[in-house]
């Protein structure tokens, strides 16, 4: 019988069954899928290196700072700043948060007004001194009434607030917490924006690194028994003393009979290859107008190993669900491209993949974190490890996994790091 058997090896659950292997225990991951990382893997098509989405890790997130070995993911940083898209109109806007000074200098962009320019230099000023984690607390309120609070204009929240934390949070209307933006905009202030050369799928590779995991393997069902957790899979039935359970959150729901399910935020990824650089942007770029894109990047400008020799590599964010067809959704899309480069180069462009992700992140509108369910469950021996204990994203299910671990091991230390810390 497995000390701990972990179900699901995405970043809780690698996270989590790294930590409890360091101490000694013997601990097994099943996980369902044909690789391991969940939302976080890598693929190659055709010579290209497509992550799952559109995703960056913040190097300051402080369990990755824990839990993973920087030097070796080869991070490379997207440069700071970005490049706000107006149409066929490309302003580079200073980094308005690491380096708000930026703004003042950069006299040649128009898109933040210069009041709006000295308010994020102020916030910047703010955010920096408390414990990145306190920054967690306090009241709550959607992070658009918290800057209109602070009354940054209707211009500066279209062009650059909406299309760059609808990139983080997936939502362009600033409905999520205030809380959590000033955690991420601290976050930003404290460490780079970057992304493994070879592919965010490498932070799940080294997490796996000496674990115990089978793959392919889907958990159907879990019972308590008096010391121990029957856990039925389709390979079969095991049996464990301890359970963690670290899937999506609506798996976990039916696996564990509790209400974890939170919603999802769904978005959409448009692939480009194209043969010539027709944007030597290597920021972000992001969409200042209402339509499909939110933001995109020409990954290969900054990973140039992302694209074959010669090559380039466009990702384009699309929020949502896109109510049509793959067809139609990359006509848009090209039609927005053929706007910002011309007909001409916009035609050049090769689809290489469309992805759709169903579930991308849970949605944490102000107040969301007075609901989070904790690591307890109602089974006996089992135990919750996932972003819903925290926040959605890289540090939320990373600290999880740190949690849970730390729960099984009695480690007081780590069963009372706050969240966020
Ligand atoms: C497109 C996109 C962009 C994102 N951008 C960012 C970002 O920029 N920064 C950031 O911090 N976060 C970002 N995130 C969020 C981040 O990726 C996730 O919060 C994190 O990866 C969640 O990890 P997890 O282990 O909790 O869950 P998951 O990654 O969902 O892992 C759950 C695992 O459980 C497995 N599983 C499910 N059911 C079973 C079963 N019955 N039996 C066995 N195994 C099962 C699944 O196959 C999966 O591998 C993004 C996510 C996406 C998809």
């Amino acid at each position: 019988m497995q000390d701990v058997l972990v179900i699901g090896a995405g970043l809780a659950g690698l996270t989590a069954a790294r930590v409890l292997t360091r101490a000694g225990r013997r601990v097994r991951v099943l996980e369902a899928g044909a690789e391991v990382g969940g939302r976080v893997r890598s693929r190659r098509v055709e010579g290209f290196t497509l992550d799952a989405g559109f995703q960056v890790l913040f190097t300051a997130y402080p369990a990755v700072r824990r839990q993973l070995k920087l030097d070796a993911l080869d991070l490379v940083p997207i440069p700071p700043a970005a490049v706000v898209r107006r149409g066929a109109r490309a302003d580079v806007l200073g980094d308005p948060i690491r380096d708000p000074g930026s703004l003042l200098s950069s006299l040649t962009t128009q898109v933040l007004p210069l009041p709006d320019k000295l308010r994020v230099a102020k916030l910047a000023a703010q955010l920096r001194t408390p414990p990145p984690h306190t920054l967690l607390n306090g009241p709550d309120e959607s992070t658009q009434d918290y800057l209109r609070r602070q009354g940054f204009s209707e211009a500066s929240l279209d062009r650059f607030f909406r299309p760059f934390f609808g990139g983080v949070f997936l939502r362009r209307d600033l409905s999520t917490s205030a809380r959590l933006f000033r955690y991420y905009f601290r976050m930003l202030m404290d460490g780079s924006i970057a992304v493994p050369r070879a592919g965010m799928g490498q932070i799940s590779a080294q997490l796996a690194e000496g674990l115990d995991v089978t793959l392919g393997v889907r958990v159907t069902r879990l019972t308590s028994h008096p010391g121990m957790v029957s856990v039925a899979t389709t390979a079969g039935d095991l049996e464990a003393r301890e359970v963690i359970v670290a899937t999506d959150p609506n798996t976990a729901q039916t696996l564990l009979g509790a209400d974890t399910a939170r919603g999802s935020l769904s978005s959409a990824y448009l692939h480009y290859a194209m043969p010539h650089a027709i944007d030597p942007q290597s920021r972000l770029l992001l969409n200042a107008e209402a339509g499909w894109i939110n933001n995109a990047h020409w990954i290969s400008q900054a990973v140039p190993g992302r694209a074959p020799e010669g090559q380039h590599l466009l990702i384009a964010t699309v929020l949502g669900r896109p109510e049509v067809p793959d067809t139609e959704l990359d006509a848009q899309v090209r039609a927005e491209l053929a706007v910002w480069y011309g007909e001409a180069d916009a035609r050049t462009l090769r689809t290489l993949h469309i992805e759709r992700i169903e579930h991308a992140q849970y949605p944490q509108p102000a107040g969301y974190a007075a609901h989070l369910p904790g690591h307890a469950t109602t089974l006996p021996g089992v135990l919750l490890a996932s972003e819903l204990t925290s926040m959605s994203g890289i540090q939320g299910a990373m600290e999880s996994g740190e949690k849970a671990a730390a729960i099984v091991l009695g480690d007081l230390a780590g069963m009372s790091r706050p969240r966020g810390a």
